[in-house]
């Protein structure tokens, strides 16, 4: 029996067995069922083992009328709910058995089985406990099964409500050797649960670590565009000794540092996101057709040539201007990165009682149905996108931006003519 089991855990358990072996006389035909059990501890799925033990102590112990194993602790709402399915049971041939509460209290407690037989002077306390007089059991046996050294996974409930054919002595070692074998059984499946919970939670770091990595990376990545930004215009302002286009510049490098602090505060955001955490939007009236102007005239500083036109009529908006901002970025810098720069983007809006949708629209390559639907995901890149560079977070975050502001954004696209992403912000 011994090689068959996994854990140090369940060893302990088939020590129990041997020693209750050692210690009584068992009928061969329960060693039969002992060794039979033995052998389906690990080839048998949980179901079918419990089934095939309920089974097999029907046909040993002569007495037995009712047997179940039940979860502890009883469900707060539901009572003890039975370890295998209503369906199995019915399929077996198994009846529906009552379980008593003062009787697995005590065998929980006292983490020992308990054997009662009604007129024996040993537990005169449980033959008046109401649960075994409202269920009419005369002679049972309850094993706690273990999960480890303390801890009670279930409970193995034999009984029979027959004053005249009770359980026996001779049946209760029978029955704790089962209740060993079944504690190993769900022991061993709790240490597999435990085992596979942390995988999963190690699994889940890792994943959060790349995708933290990968913050980083496209954070410097696009910091790389204002700094380019920074390095031009200090070199033309050293070039030049006119003072009005040496201000020019000075207002160029200016409005890239504060791009960079912006960009730095919100990958710092992504960050928070990806940690599982929603983004908050801090609100403010805020021109939208003056703020993408804004974007507009910076990408064509860092981008030469792109055409971007700005059709958007609405000059109010209550949004979180910096995030705002960020998502025009991260929506115009894909429309001309994902077409060609002769091909002009539009951005247009339109208003209704409920909010205001956006539109960034482009003539560029496009995106599959099939595609689109895994856009928003983070890490998601589509379609042959060897030739840009790019990690796939963006849309991610822009949609982070979105929902903060409780809206939502949706693209449509058809494939070498182009795409249109769209956001809805609520009023308010
Ligand atoms: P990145 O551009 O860094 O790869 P995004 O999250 O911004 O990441 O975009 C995810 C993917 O969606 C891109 O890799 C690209 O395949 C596709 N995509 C985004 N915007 C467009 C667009 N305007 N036209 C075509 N494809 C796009």
């Amino acid at each position: 029996m011994k090689e068959l089991l996994p854990s140090a855990q369940a060893d302990a358990r088939i020590q129990d067995v041997r020693a209750i072996l050692q210690e009584s006389l068992l009928e061969r035909e329960a060693v039969n069922v002992l060794n039979e059990i033995a052998q389906r501890l690990l080839s048998s799925t949980r179901t079918e083992l419990l089934a095939h033990a309920l089974r097999r102590i029907f046909d040993v112990v002569a007495a037995a009328q009712r047997v179940t194993v039940v979860a502890w602790p009883p469900h707060p709402q539901d009572g003890f709910r039975p370890l295998l399915p209503e369906d199995v049971l019915r399929r077996e041939g198994i009846p529906e058995s009552p379980v008593s509460t003062s009787m697995a209290r005590h065998a929980v407690d006292s983490r020992q089985a308990l054997y009662f037989v009604g007129q024996s002077e040993e537990h005169v306390a449980l033959r008046h406990a109401p649960s075994v007089l409202a269920n009419r059991i005369h002679s049972a046996v309850y094993v706690p099964l273990m999960g480890g050294a303390d801890e009670v996974l279930a409970l193995l409930c034999v009984d029979t409500p027959q004053p005249s054919e009770p359980i026996l002595p001779n049946d209760f070692p029978f029955i704790r050797a089962v209740g060993a074998l079944l504690s190993a059984a769900l022991g061993a499946e709790r240490i597999r649960e435990e085992a596979h919970l942390r995988q999963m939670e190690a699994r889940e770091q890792e994943v959060r670590r790349d995708a933290l990595a990968n913050c980083m990376r496209i954070a410097s990545h696009d910091l790389k565009n204002p700094l380019v930004v920074i390095q031009l215009a200090s070199q033309m302002m050293a070039k030049n000794d006119d003072r009005g286009r040496r201000d020019g510049f000075l207002q160029q490098v200016r409005q890239a540092v504060k791009r960079s602090t912006r960009l730095i505060d919100t990958y710092l955001e992504a960050a928070e996101a990806l940690t599982g955490r929603t983004l908050k939007a801090h609100r403010s009236e805020v021109d939208p057709k003056a703020l993408i102007d804004d974007e507009i005239a910076f990408l064509q500083m860092a981008h030469e040539g792109v055409i971007i036109e700005n059709r958007v009529g609405c000059r109010h908006v209550h949004a979180d201007v910096e995030k705002l901002r960020q998502i025009f970025a991260n929506l115009l810098s894909n429309a001309c990165k994902y077409s060609p720069a002769d091909r002009a983007v539009t951005v247009g809006s339109s208003e209704s009682d409920d909010g205001v949708t956006f539109t960034v629209r482009d003539q560029g390559v496009g995106i599959s149905t099939e595609d689109q639907a895994r856009l928003f995901g983070a890490f998601q890149r589509v379609g042959d996108t060897r030739a840009t560079e790019g990690t796939g977070l963006g849309l991610w975050i822009t949609q982070a931006l979105v929902n903060a502001h409780g809206g939502r954004i949706w693209v449509e696209s058809v494939p070498q003519q182009g795409s249109t992403f769209a956001f809805f912000l609520p009023r308010g």
